[in-house]
């Protein structure tokens, strides 16, 4: 099974948002305004146009040389770098690159598969084949989530949640290395065995990613369950960054510790526990001090009321696990609890789980999980969702180039642009 996605073919087409066919009918016969109108639309965006690596004159020229191409029975524009002889196609926000499928239908089945349809309903219901709507999502994943959100304007992410998600595919088990800061998926990979080699390949994949725009980035501090793999991989990768406990996985882990004893017996000593954590959280100095002093009369707690057998495994666990908890409450940007990057899991898994297509021999993983990934991303929160209208983006901070999702996935995930950093350019 292809495990990794196939190298994108180098592509410079360019969705250009011409807000309503007429107009983009219009320009088609006037190759001087069209032109035009798309240096606008360039400029508005911050792109640059992605020039082959030898090309000194770089960014807009407007001494380009335009053709023109039939698709379909549409015309299509190519414009073309006088000096590197780079050429774009200009694909207009109505088409779909390569695809017969319309935007407006490819806009409706993934919103309903986010709903809960499976593949094959919305399939039905939109007309089309199961199979085709696999390999759009599997075309938009051929572009790297760090491509994307970098150009949405957001910083590479100095904190991140890194977790595995199990899965299965066909009947093998598989794990998804994650990265999720806040609302949005920086990384999601695919790999069949859970080795800290194996791990560290996948995450690997996001840290060449970022290097590539930024190269002086640092991770500063990850939050993880301590799953062995993961704690190594993050070391080979990150080596300067704080690993951090999951605080919440730490109050969950806790009755598993104490067995034997009667539920409401472990029920309190979890909510003590819980006690301990937040009041830790809430003090703005000395956080790790009174972490230590809380844990030592926590655990003669444990021993005056359940005896010494069980304070002694609850504090070898504890001992264990202090350096992350210490980690997470000695910086207060480190994230404390993965909720997020659990909301991310269950949301992909949905999505799995409806969609049969995943589990297709000769299918590339890689890529249909990163397309997945870009819809989770970008596909505004539903009306009543506490960010209605706001993509996980958006609520990061980051900027889109339009107001709907679908031309900005089409935008985004465009070949021929290359994000210009907020520098002046000629
Ligand atoms: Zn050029």
């Amino acid at each position: 099974m292809a495990q990794t996605a196939k190298a994108p073919r180098e592509n410079r087409t360019i969705t250009v948002d011409f807000q309503d066919p007429s107009t983009y009918l219009q320009l088609i016969h006037d190759g001087k305004a069209f032109v035009e109108f798309v240096f606008a639309f360039l400029l508005s965006l911050g792109f640059q146009l992605h020039h082959k690596s030898t090309c000194q004159g770089g960014g807009l020229t407007r001494h380009s040389h335009y053709a023109r191409v039939r698709l379909g029975g549409l015309t299509i524009w190519r414009i073309q770098c006088t000096s590197c002889k780079a050429v774009f196609t200009v694909l207009p926000h109505f088409v779909l690159r390569y695809r017969r499928m319309s935007p407006d239908v490819a806009r409706q089945a993934p919103i309903a598969t986010h709903g809960g349809l499976s593949l094959e309903w919305c399939a039905t219901i939109f007309n089309i084949s199961t199979m085709s709507l696999y390999r759009l999502i599997c075309a938009l994943g051929q572009h790297s989530l760090v491509t994307v959100l970098v150009k949405c304007h957001l910083p590479l992410p100095a904190y991140i949640l890194a977790d595995e998600k199990h899965s299965k595919c066909l009947t093998e088990r598989v794990y998804l290395p994650t990265i999720v800061s806040g609302r949005v998926i920086w990384h999601l990979g695919y790999s069949d065995a859970k080795s800290a080699v194996a791990f560290t390949e996948s995450y690997g994949q996001f840290q060449r990613a970022a290097l590539e725009y930024e190269p002086s980035y640092r991770v500063q501090g990850a939050l993880i369950d301590g799953f062995d793999s993961t704690t190594k991989s993050m070391r080979t990768l990150f080596p300067g960054a704080r690993l951090g406990y999951c605080l919440r996985h730490a109050l969950n882990k806790l009755p598993d510790k104490l067995v034997g004893l009667a539920a409401p017996i472990r029920k309190g000593l979890r909510s003590k526990f819980h006690a301990l954590l937040h009041r830790c959280r809430q003090r703005k100095s000395l956080r790790v001090v009174s972490l230590g002093q809380r844990l030592r009369r926590f655990v003669d707690h444990v021993t005056v009321t359940v005896g010494k057998e069980h304070s002694e495994r609850v504090g070898n666990w504890i001992q264990d696990k202090k350096p992350g908890w210490y980690a997470v409450l000695e910086d207060p940007k480190m994230p404390a609890m993965s909720t997020a990057l659990d909301q991310a899991h269950n949301a992909i898994d949905r999505k799995l789980f409806n969609m049969k297509g995943f589990h297709h021999e000769g299918g590339s993983q890689a890529a249909f999980l990163t397309g997945l990934a870009h819809l989770y991303n970008l596909i505004p929160y539903q009306r009543r969702a506490k960010n209605a209208g706001l993509c996980g983006v958006e609520v990061e901070g980051g900027r889109v180039p339009t107001s709907d999702w679908m031309i900005n996935l089409q935008i985004l995930t465009s070949g021929g642009y290359r994000y210009a950093p907020e520098l002046p350019h000629h």
